[in-house]
């Protein structure tokens, strides 16, 4: 990495800029860095303070993070284990998986994001090659006949740095501003319903299964969180946060506790204003093209998914993993040139990336679609749907084709894994906390 100041604009020389420090462009960081390539994170953000986001890590990831050697870190923070997911419509218990039914070995965990996060900065600050910039915004895209070169960075105090870089990633999430500036266009389905997520204590007792509650066509995803939480998201119509927040906060402590009235004392004594809500617009969004020369994306900027089955971290990290072992291989190629990567070397993995994101996002689509009903017969049908589903073990296929398809791990990454002094020796996952 080299660095310069002219015309009282900073510039910078590294292998690669990944634009976004969320688990996508945090965990590639790490890893390129490990494998000795020069890199720069940029984020925008100052802190890793980010409430209501993706914070269920699915058990193929929880597989790989031990892999790779962030299990010890992982363990010293402390987690959930989610030991599975139960359906109750109208009142009824009409579905039900146990992930301890899978054969990964391991349960889907609940650490909040940044800790995971923290996790990756944490091992990655021990690598000379890894530079991290907080409070920095990519701006444009450096380019020449079409080809990226780089990109504009603006930092907090206004100043600006111009990388050169032989890669630039796009993993600045499901509003990506590298993706626009590319020219890549994303097909944006909006989806019926928007959420809106709250924290709750967790009672003691409460159990550590994920709940759907419907009820029509309104929705509660209850989610055990770490430590001692519930996350809630409860779907909104369409755009329809400035009506719910008119009628205030007491009618919507009532909407939930109509769909749930066990949740009804911990509403009345915690729910007093909107200070803790988050807001979740819910579309997916999927992108033809994940390359161009000198570029590519991953993560929410590549493919963006709802919440149903908790998939985002899991697919960031599944991208953040493939992409390593394609990076290290092209930037090895014209090392003597240091020309950009050309958008070729990103086929296969944007291929089989795109082959399996499509395949979460159609199960997605399908399942909105589902809880989008309000008729009573459509909600009736729906029940007896589920009720049919949960009687045939298939459905441990289809759930596991979901959530549970293996990360390829290059070996490469494994034997730096075990070397690296930041991390201990990969031993077997235990639950924590
Ligand atoms: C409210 C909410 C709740 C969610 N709940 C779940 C869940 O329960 N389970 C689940 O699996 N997923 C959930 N998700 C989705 C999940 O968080 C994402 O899929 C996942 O974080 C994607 O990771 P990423 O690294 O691709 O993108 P992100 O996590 O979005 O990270 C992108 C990063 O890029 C930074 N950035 C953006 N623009 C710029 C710029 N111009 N310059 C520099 N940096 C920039 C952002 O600050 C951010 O840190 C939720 C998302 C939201 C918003």
């Amino acid at each position: 990495m080299s660095d310069s100041t002219d015309r009282g604009e900073r510039e910078l020389t590294t292998d690669v800029l990944i634009v976004g420090g969320g688990p996508a462009g945090a965990l590639l960081g790490c890893l390129l860095a490990r494998r000795g390539i020069d890199v720069v994170v940029a984020e925008k953000q100052e802190t890793l303070d980010r409430e209501f986001r993706g914070e269920t890590i699915a058990a193929p990831s929880v597989v790989t993070l031990e892999r790779l050697g962030f299990g010890p870190a992982l363990r010293e923070h402390g987690y959930l284990s989610t030991s599975g997911v139960k359906m109750r419509m109208e009142g009824h218990d009409v579905f039900q998986v146990d992930y301890n039914r899978f054969d990964v070995g391991v349960l889907p965990i609940d650490i909040p994001q940044p800790s995971l996060i923290g996790i990756f900065h944490e091992a990655a600050a021990a690598l000379p090659n890894h530079s991290y910039l907080p409070g920095t915004s990519f701006t444009s895209l450096i380019e020449e006949d079409g080809v990226v070169r780089g990109a504009m960075l603006r930092h907090r105090d206004g100043s600006r740095t111009r990388v050169q870089a032989r890669l630039v990633v796009g993993a600045d999430g499901r509003f990506s501003k590298v993706r626009k500036a590319a020219g890549i266009d994303a097909d944006v389905t909006p989806m019926e319903r928007d959420f809106l997520w709250i924290r709750l204590p967790r009672p003691a007792g409460w159990g550590d299964d994920a709940d759907l509650v419907v009820r029509g066509d309104r929705q509660l995803v209850i989610l055990p969180t770490f430590p001692d939480l519930l996350r809630i998201g409860h779907n909104l119509p369409k755009r329809g946060l400035g009506d719910l927040r008119s009628e205030g906060i007491a009618a919507f402590r009532d909407s939930i506790a109509e769909i749930d009235p066990r949740l009804r004392p911990l509403l009345d004594e915690h729910l007093t204003d909107w200070e803790n809500t988050g807001f979740l617009e819910i579309f997916t969004a999927e992108v033809e093209q994940w390359a161009k020369d000198g570029l590519v994306l991953i993560g929410d900027a590549s493919h963006t998914c709802t919440p149903i089955l908790g998939q985002g971290v899991n697919l960031a990290i599944q991208d953040a993993v493939c992409l390593v072992p394609v990076v290290a291989r092209a930037l090895t190629k014209d090392q003597q040139s240091r020309q950009p990567v050309p958008a070729a070397a990103f086929d296969e993995f944007a291929a089989s990336r795109k082959k399996h994101k499509s395949f979460v996002t159609r199960y997605q689509r399908m399942q909105e679609g589902a809880l989008a009903q309000s008729k009573p017969l459509a909600v009736l049908l729906r029940r007896t749907r589920f009720r049919l589903l949960n009687a045939l073990p298939i459905k441990y296929k289809i759930f596991g084709k979901v959530i549970n398809a293996p990360h390829p791990i290059d070996a490469e990454d494994l034997r730096l894994a075990r070397i690296d002094s930041s991390t201990a020796p990969v031993q077997p996952p235990t639950t924590a906390a």
